[in-house]
């Protein structure tokens, strides 16, 4: 992380080559939010300055880059809210491994769906929210965002190696027209957030 800060700073810092323009929400800073693992989580920052590997890399992190949130806002927000945010390690952790904000080490992004947060955590079994649903009311955020992710970023994905499988997924639910149900519940959760409902 030190040779990477080095080698990459100061363009690291602004960095956002998946052109990710929306704000951090509000929720980062009040808690105040129906999904668990972030409520969680930002409960756990708020009360110790700290939370483990999982949450920042993989509840935190991923949310805001399945959100399309720019970058530099996430990597300000660790910075302000971690006890052990040294800038040097933090901004490469946070715009380049959570948000892939460069390409400079990352060699995709580390995104996921409920599955994954559902495999690495207790979270879900109190949430307010399904995590085997992707559409339809109650459906957990993280899965039409994950494949809304996915379909928007196409042109500078799609042709990763490693995300193959993945883009497989991804024409199926093109060619079903799931993805057309997917974009309109991201509409939905995005409508949600701005009235602090989600
Ligand atoms: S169901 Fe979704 S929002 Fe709820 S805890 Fe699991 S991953 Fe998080």
């Amino acid at each position: 992380m030190r040779h990477v800060y080095r080698h990459a700073m100061p363009e690291l810092e602004t960095a956002n080559q998946l052109e990710a323009s929306h704000d951090l929400p509000e929720f980062y800073w009040s808690g105040e939010t129906n999904m668990e693992c972030v409520r969680q989580s930002v409960a756990d920052v708020e009360q110790r300055g700290y939370s483990h590997h999982i949450q920042r890399l993989m509840v935190l992190a991923n949310f805001a880059t399945l959100w399309g949130v720019e970058p530099k806002q996430l990597n300000e927000w660790f910075n302000a809210t971690y006890v052990d945010a040294y800038h040097w390690v933090t901004t490469p952790n946070v715009v380049e491994m959570g948000q892939y904000g460069d390409g400079v080490f990352a060699s995709k992004p580390y995104v996921s769906s409920a599955n994954y947060i559902d495999k690495m955590s207790d979270y879900c079994g109190d949430c307010h929210y399904y995590k085997t649903k992707d559409t339809g009311n109650k459906a957990c955020p993280f899965n039409a965002l994950y494949w809304d992710f996915l379909d928007r970023n196409e042109d500078q994905l799609r042709s990763n190696h490693r995300m193959g499988l993945m883009y497989s997924h991804v024409d199926n639910k093109q060619e079903s027209g799931d993805m057309d149900e997917i974009r309109a519940r991201v509409e939905d959760l995005r409508e949600k957030e701005r009235y602090g409902e989600l």
